[in-house]
């Protein structure tokens, strides 16, 4: 679970978080929308602290988020991270990407850090390509890869962050469809996605973000279908 309470961030002089309160049960899946530079990235980056925060509480899954660096490890290994550019490391084969974490950080022994990836990438669909290299795969396949790696590693909640924008249309659907299954198997998910097909079909809530602040939250079908505040209207006109 994630509990954040009274959120405040800023870059410099630029409030970018202003009293984010938001609480995420085990097993809940979160939609967040909201025009650029919102907020929505800074938000679920402070959740596994590769931002820090300066004022208020987050904690995950009982840890709260502060300077000591012990607790952040334990915390990063526990929720795993999606990245619109996938983020893979291009030196390394898609099962190498698989396994790094698990032997660095878990200090599994390789033979076994493999066969969990193996069976991650069956998960995904693409196990056959578990020895090229991330530049030999379509956008659609590496981003898959990049869900598995995050898997790999036994995370209680996974965060996405525009997972599919920088897909072409014919590669959405596959990393969506990996997502509907996670989101399937009670996997925790938060998501910053536009993609409201996907929002209506998994979240038990989509969060709209404007210039750093929750402005509206609701279950799907009242977000879209009777947005309250003149804000969501807008950005759903826009979108939709
Ligand atoms: P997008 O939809 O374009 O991804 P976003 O909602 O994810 O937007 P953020 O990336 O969280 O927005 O950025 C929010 C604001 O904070 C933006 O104005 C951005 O320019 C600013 N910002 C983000 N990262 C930094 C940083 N490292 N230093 C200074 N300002 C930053
Ligand atoms: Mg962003």
């Amino acid at each position: 679970a994630i509990v954040i309470e009274k959120l405040n961030k800023w870059f410099g002089e630029f409030h970018v978080l202003e009293d984010i309160d938001l609480t995420v049960a085990r097993g809940e899946r979160i939609v967040i929308c909201g025009p650029s530079g919102s907020g929505k990235s800074t938000l679920i980056r402070c959740i596994n602290r590769l931002e820090p925060h300066q004022k208020g509480r987050i904690v995950v899954n009982g840890t709260e988020l502060t300077d000591n660096l012990k607790h952040i490890d334990q915390v990063r290994s526990d929720v795993g991270m999606v990245f619109q550019h996938f983020n893979l490391f291009p030196h390394l084969t898609v099962l190498d990407n698989c396994t790094l974490a698990p032997i660095w950080v878990r200090k599994k022994p390789r033979a076994e850090a493999e066969a969990t990836a193996m069976k991650f990438l069956e998960r995904v669909r693409i196990a056959d390509q578990a020895q090229k290299y991330p530049g030999q795969l379509s956008g659609g396949q590496q981003q898959r890869v990049a869900i598995a790696r995050a898997l790999c590693m036994t995370p209680s909640i996974m965060l996405f962050d525009e997972p599919t924008s920088a897909l072409d249309p014919e590669m959405v659907k596959e990393v969506l469809d990996t997502m509907i299954m996670l989101a399937g198997e009670g996997m925790t998910m938060l998501c910053v996605t536009h993609e409201m097909g996907f929002a209506r079909a998994v979240a038990d809530r989509v969060i709209f973000m404007d210039r750093g602040e929750i402005v509206e939250q609701n279950a799907p079908g009242p977000f879209f279908d009777d947005p309250q505040n003149e804000r969501t209207r807008q950005f759903l006109s826009q979108i939709l």
